[in-house]
């Protein structure tokens, strides 16, 4: 996405040549549109296959579930939550999931009740990079025995991996914005 990438190189701030903040469009304040110009994307991807429910997680998966949500015709999404209490009900999905940008690991549940048996589920994030959140959230529909049909994400850092592990599961992959390198703290795309 042209606009995506220009977005970035105008108002994305790289922090070490490792991370990206987006916080003037995805992370903080949220610009619609372009959430909205990422869903028409993601729509176009998927047009050839049955999707029946979104999944992503908080906090900032949530705004793009809404905006693919509504593209797809008002499809149900659910964000999977990150526990803050030891106390963890039966009635949840969980996994553990290694977070990159605040190198801590957190469980994260989704209620059984939310995803079922043989749904078709397209998971959405912001960013794709080593793909730690994707393969949690897929493990999550695989204990559901839930489909993961793929993975959408809007900027992926192409150096880290994430996408080829995802392959390697057989998930599509469809990255808004593809990051090649950070050079001098300035992304290639
Ligand atoms: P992964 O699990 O694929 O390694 O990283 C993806 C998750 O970490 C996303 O949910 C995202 O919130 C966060 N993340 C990874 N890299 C970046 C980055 O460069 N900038 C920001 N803002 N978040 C990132």
């Amino acid at each position: 996405m042209k606009l995506l990438e220009e977005k970035i190189l105008k108002e994305g701030v790289v922090i070490d040549n490792s991370i990206l903040k987006v916080d003037h469009f995805i992370n903080h304040q949220i610009d619609t549109k372009l959430m909205d110009l990422f869903a028409e994307e993601v729509k176009k991807c998927c047009i050839n296959s049955q999707i029946d429910k979104i999944l992503t997680i908080e906090a900032s998966g949530i705004a793009i579930a809404y905006a693919v949500s509504e593209t797809f015709n008002n499809l149900p999404f659910v964000f999977a939550r990150k526990n803050k209490s030891s106390i963890i009900d039966d009635n949840v999905y969980k996994t553990e999931i290694k977070s990159f940008t605040q190198n801590k690991i957190t469980t994260v549940t989704v209620a059984k009740n939310f995803l079922k048996k043989g749904e078709r589920i397209l998971i959405v994030d912001d960013f794709l990079a080593e793909g730690n959140a994707a393969m949690g959230l897929i493990d999550i529909c695989q204990q559901a025995g839930a489909i993961v049909v793929g993975f959408a994400d809007m900027i992926e850092k192409e150096f880290q991996g994430g996408k080829k592990r995802l392959l390697n599961q057989g998930v599509k992959v469809y990255s808004g914005a593809v990051i090649k390198a950070f050079k001098d703290n300035k992304p290639i795309f």
